[in-house]
């Protein structure tokens, strides 16, 4: 059996895989074999750096030989430099170290809830989540999550979240009622399409959210670590939340999920009420080190942001492109005629990789693309797109 018949027995089928198994990679190509596939989607944004940046490398194997784990029962040199730099770039005042991005918006739920339960008592645990939201596959959230086509089979899912319609400032301001203790938000709905959110919207849910000592959750799992040209997508809206999680390119494709607090919520998990055995690994640290030293440095994100340009002017060109969304190097292409799927095989065929969210063709290149690359990977969209 190869590798692709090996997961397809063993492996349980929740995925719908390309028929592609990635042998090695570096920088912006992946191989397998004698082929080799230009990556205009890094892993859904995890290979920040792309495929084995040198330093990236270096450093994560210092570590492994060094020391792989410790748990939480003790304190590890990694972890405390990696959290020292990401309070430093962010201006957050602490964080919880987690394994994945649903795990950093478990442990933002909970901070949400418990800073509501110790200052107003109990009743007071509402979150309201937007509509076509993804916030994670746990049971928390997928509760969170809101898109219908998430919430099946596993009943019941969590009391406790209601949705609100994204850019409608009626219905927001109608649902921030008395027992609401946090709104969750992506700047930019990634899953959902790579749909950016309103300004207008966003200032009205930090005026209200202020008034009412309702607390905002930023998920930028997705637009976090530079994705979107700047370190943290809420810099393009002018506004921290209380409470932000990141994971997906934060440590270069090793797993790993964080959870920063401002003051107000930095004291709330005291001793004993939150935890990951994993959390905070030495090995995960220092690839994260490594993405700070580089993603969180102004001239790098002002070339993130335009080689984004770069790709909008050469898309944004073809017919069949109506127009493209998102920031950056978070880019959604709306298509005319042709199905977003069909396009990803197809350029899967050619030698692109590249992703899909709902009804748009998604890029998430890694943010250390070069122009040679792009051009690459935008002829042989061009030549599909041509028809
Ligand atoms: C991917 C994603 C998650 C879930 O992250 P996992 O690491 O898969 O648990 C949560 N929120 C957003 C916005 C995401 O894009």
């Amino acid at each position: 059996m190869n590798t692709t018949e090996k997961y397809d027995k063993y492996v349980m089928r929740s995925y719908g895989r390309l028929p592609l198994a990635i042998e090695s990679g570096s920088g912006v190509l992946a191989l397998n074999g004698d082929r080799e596939y230009v990556d205009f989607g890094s892993g859904i944004g995890t290979n920040s750096l792309g495929y084995c940046d040198k330093d990236w490398v270096d450093a994560v194997c210092a570590q492994v030989q060094a020391l792989q784990h410790t748990s939480n029962y003790y304190y590890n040199e990694a972890g405390a430099e990696f959290a020292e730099k990401l309070c430093e770039v962010t201006g957050y005042t602490n964080l919880f170290l987690g394994n994945s991005g649903a795990e950093a918006n478990e442990c933002a739920i909970k901070i949400a809830r418990k800073y509501s339960f110790d200052k107003y008592g109990k009743n007071r645990h509402n979150i309201i989540t937007l509509k076509n939201s993804f916030h994670g596959r746990t049971i928390a959230t997928l509760s969170a999550t809101g898109q219908e086509e998430f919430h099946n089979y596993f009943f019941p899912f969590l009391d406790g979240f209601a949705n609100a319609e994204p850019n409608d400032l009626v219905d927001i301001a109608g649902k921030l009622g008395s027992t609401v203790c946090a709104v969750m938000l992506e700047y930019i709905q990634g899953e959902g399409g790579v749909c950016p959110l309103d300004k207008e919207f966003v200032d009205l849910v930090y005026v209200l959210c202020a008034e009412k000592d309702i607390l905002v959750i930023a998920d930028e799992v997705q637009t976090g670590a530079g994705r979107t040209g700047k370190f943290l997508c809420g810099e393009h809206y002018g506004h921290k939340a209380d409470i932000t999680t990141m994971a997906k390119g934060l440590f270069g494709g090793l797993p790993g999920g964080v959870c920063l607090s401002g003051e107000k919520c930095a004291g709330v998990l005291t001793a004993g009420t939150h935890g990951s055995t994993f959390g905070g690994n030495p090995v995960v640290m220092s690839g994260g080190k490594v993405v700070l030293d580089k993603a969180a440095n102004p001239e790098f994100l002002a070339e993130v942001a335009a080689k984004g340009d770069y790709i909008r002017e050469k898309l944004s060109a073809l017919p069949e492109v109506v127009s493209i969304d998102g920031m950056g190097l978070m880019l959604g292409v709306t298509l005319k005629t042709m199905n977003a799927k069909d396009v990803m095989k197809a350029a899967l065929d050619k030698g692109l990789l590249t992703l899909t969210a709902k009804e748009k063709l998604r890029l998430l290149p890694p943010l250390t693309i070069d122009y040679q690359s792009i051009d690459k990977g935008s002829s042989i969209l061009t030549d599909i797109l041509k028809g």
